[in-house]
């Protein structure tokens, strides 16, 4: 009961502070570095939007732009949606697949940004009918870094699966025996053909998102709006 209303008090404080500095607050950008970053600079430039600093280069965390009202904070890829949803970060730029493994919870996604395209697959070591495995109800072991979406595509295809998380390098995996399988992203597929390994199939197609925390659209559309029409339309 006590932590319930210490928890009540700071949602009050936290809501009130931000509704006061909404009107002079700048808008915070999260992005990840590489290719995300990248791809996100022609869409900022189509908003009028120059980032100071490519962070490939540089070691600062948050860069400024051309806009004093905008920022970029400069987070691992996975971190996005965290970010975005406690409004550290008011909007930010996604993959599909760290969404989908994250959840949608206090997100608004309105726009697929069509880049980073690439899309997660099921891959083996050639050699290992999987199909074969799949009819034979075989008990599989999978590593990937996407444990919640691969546990839920193994449920609905009815195929059992012993789920092993890494943080990387998912196709050394099947190489040594630590798995049978992998799940992980596929773009040309030339990591996948240097490793012995080949895709069996598509989880789903990949694309990177913005993602934009529902209450700052709420409490800065009039700053926000402008951006996201500019996004969509050089997304098209
Ligand atoms: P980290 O290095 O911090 O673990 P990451 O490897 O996920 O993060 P990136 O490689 O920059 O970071 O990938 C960022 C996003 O780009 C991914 O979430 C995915 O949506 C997309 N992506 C990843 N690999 C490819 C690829 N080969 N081709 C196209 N898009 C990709
Ligand atoms: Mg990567």
């Amino acid at each position: 009961m006590r932590v319930l209303h210490k928890n009540f008090v700071m949602t009050l404080t936290t809501t009130a502070n931000s509704l006061s500095s909404a009107a002079t607050a700048p808008l915070t950008l999260a992005l990840s570095k590489g290719r995300i970053f990248e791809q996100t600079v022609p869409l900022l430039r189509a908003a009028g939007i120059t980032v100071s600093e490519d962070p490939d280069t540089s070691r600062k965390l948050i860069l400024s732009t051309s806009r004093s009202d905008v920022r970029v904070i400069v987070v691992r890829a996975s971190d996005v949606p965290t970010y975005v949803q406690y409004g550290a970060a008011d909007f930010g730029v996604a993959g599909g697949d760290v969404l989908m493994e994250h959840g949608m919870t206090g997100l608004y996604v309105p726009i697929d940004l069509g880049i980073a395209k690439c899309r997660l697959s099921v891959a083996v070591m050639a050699g290992f009918d999987y199909a074969y495995a799949v009819r034979q109800g075989a008990r599989l072991r999978v590593a990937t870094k996407y444990v919640a979406t691969a546990r839920e595509h193994f449920a609905n295809k009815g195929v059992y699966v012993d789920l092993i998380k890494l943080y990387g390098s998912m196709e050394l995996a099947p190489l040594v025996g630590l798995a049978d399988a992998i799940v992980d992203l596929v773009s040309s597929g030339s990591t996948l053909r240097a490793n012995q390994l080949i895709e069996v199939e598509e989880i789903a197609a990949i694309s990177a998102r913005l993602v934009v925390n529902q209450a700052a659209l709420k409490l800065k559309r009039a700053q926000l709006s402008p951006i996201l029409d500019a996004f969509a339309v050089a997304a098209q």
